[in-house]
Parts: structure tokens; sequence; C-alpha cells
């Protein structure tokens, strides 16, 4: 069997799966597998697999079959250009996520200062935090998450990409980590993608997020907001006046989350929400006055 052989009965075999990106997967499954690019990939479609590699091959689109993810079979996920490495520990980046760091970096451009402080809160494989530092020199990071193995793959990525020396990870929950540091009015932005699925939505995800992701990562309690708003009195107290807070959520939680903000009797100035490319509600944005 061959590589054009052997894309082609992927193909087919995810095809009848009902798997959307069947040309995709087939492709990223088997570069991961012969350890090459595209470009070498298409180089090399008569090279003849060999019997270990057309068995690791079968392996691989079994378990993708199953809904394993792509991003946990091969252990790498692009974000926001760069390639990060993730595990079952951690949710696999999302592109939606993407829409809040380029609001971030565009929000903290413009900002004087020769550093600014950003907190991550649930930071996982660390996405957000090293995309945000790699992309713009100034930054500090405070990098909170409730899960060791997320922390451990995080500074990994962090390490990866050269930015540890200006990431600082922390373990527990939400703020509390970082209670000592005296950090009250310090932050120039707080950005959060914790989990927000309310409870009884979670059957109804696709079989890849439903059943190989950390539901830890995912389960936002009955409306999903509960971890938000547990997080949200401590966010006000942290930022600095004219400071962001941006909370990624999905569809039809915008509203009701602005509402409780507001409704807290903090000093929010302006509230904004961002829509991702299917126009779905994704990151709700709140200033300090
Ligand atoms: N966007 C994720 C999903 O695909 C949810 C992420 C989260 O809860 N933070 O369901």
């Amino acid at each position: 069997m061959n590589v054009r052989e052997a894309l082609v009965k992927a193909r087919v075999f995810f095809a009848d799966a009902g798997l959307e990106n069947a040309s995709l997967d087939a492709e990223v499954l088997l570069m991961h597998l012969l350890g090459i690019e595209r470009a070498g990939l298409y180089m090399r479609f008569d090279y003849v697999l060999t019997l270990e590699e057309a068995k690791a091959y079968r392996c691989l689109i079994e378990r993708r079959v199953k809904g394993e993810p792509v991003a946990y079979l091969t252990g790498h996920k692009e974000f926001m250009g760069m390639d990060f490495i993730v595990n079952p520990a951690v949710l696999v980046p999302r592109p939606e996520t993407e829409i809040l760091v380029e609001r971030a970096l565009k929000f903290l451009e413009g900002k004087p200062g020769e550093e600014l402080l950003v907190l991550d809160i649930g930071t996982g494989s660390g996405a957000i935090a090293v995309s945000m530092a790699r992309m713009n020199s100034r930054l500090r990071v405070y990098a909170v998450d409730c899960s060791r193995d997320a922390l451990v793959l995080a500074q990994h990525n962090a390490a990866i990409h050269g930015v540890a020396g200006r990431i600082h990870f922390f373990h527990g929950d939400l703020l509390y980590p970082l209670s000592n540091l005296a950090l009250e009015g310090k932050a120039d932005l707080i950005a959060a993608n914790l989990p927000y699925v309310p409870s009884g939505d979670i059957s109804g995800l696709p079989v890849d997020v439903r059943s190989y992701e950390p539901q830890i990562a995912l389960n936002g309690g009955l409306d999903g907001l509960d971890i938000y708003r547990r997080l949200l009195p401590g966010a006000g107290d942290l930022l600095k006046s004219g400071g962001l807070l941006m909370l990624e959520i999905g569809p039809g939680q915008a509203d009701v989350l602005v509402q409780e903000m507001t409704g807290m009797g903090m000093v929010w100035c302006c509230s904004e929400i961002v829509f991702d490319y299917a126009g779905r509600e994704r990151v709700v944005l709140a200033e300090k006055e």
C-alpha cells in the first residue's frame, strides 16, 4: 500500500463513519506517522508504507473513527500559527479562542508602559498565555490552572516557544493562588476560557468532545456560568482602572453575564460582545472604570 492508496482508504473509512474532515484527518494522521510535512506527503505519493507503518496507520484510523480527537492522536495542535503540545489533560485549543487572543493583543498594544500584567485563568495547554507572551514582549503573564497535569503541559509549551521566563504558573482554583501577591489594581488584562458548557448540554456535544476531552474543562454548571460567577468579584479587584476582562462564552450566555456583572455593583464602564466567524457570541469584554 502506497501513500496515495493509504489516504484514499482512510478517507473512505472516515467519510463512512460520518467524520466531517475526512481528507484532512487522513492526511494529518499520515503526516504525523511518517514525520513529514504536507509538501513531503504530496511528493511521496508512491512511497510504499512498511508493514509497521501500515499497521500503525490502521490503528490511528480506528482510534479516530471511535471519536478520539486528531490532536490527541498526534499530540499537537496549531493555535495562532504556533505549534502546541496537547494531551487528554487539556482541552484542545479551539480556533474560536484565537478571537480572544487577537482582541487582547490589540487592546494591550495601545497601552503605555514597559511591562504589562496579564492573568490567564484556567490556562489549560497554555495556548492563550503562551501565544500572547510570544507576540508581545512587554507582557508578564500569571497563568493559573486547577489541574497539575495541565500546568506541566503549559510549562512545556512556554519553554518550547521561549517565553517561560515571562510566564509564571500557579496551581489552584481561579484567583485563589494569586491572593498573596498583592495584585489588587495591578492587572492590565484578565483572560479566562473557563468551563462554560451547561451541564445538560454536555451529552449533546460531539463524541470527540464529550468522550475524550476533560469534563472538568467543559462543565460550567446548570447554565454554564457558575465558574465565571465565582471569578467576577475578584477579577474586578485585581484589574487596574481601564483594565480589561475577557471571558470566552457560548451561545446565549453573553446577555446574562453582562447583566449580572452590571448588577454586581462593580465598576465596569463598558462591555462588548464579540462574535466568532460562525456568527455566535464568543467573548464578553468588560473594561474596569
Ligand atoms: N468551546 C468548547 C466546546 O467546544 C467549550 C470550551 C469551554 O467550556 N471553555 O464545547
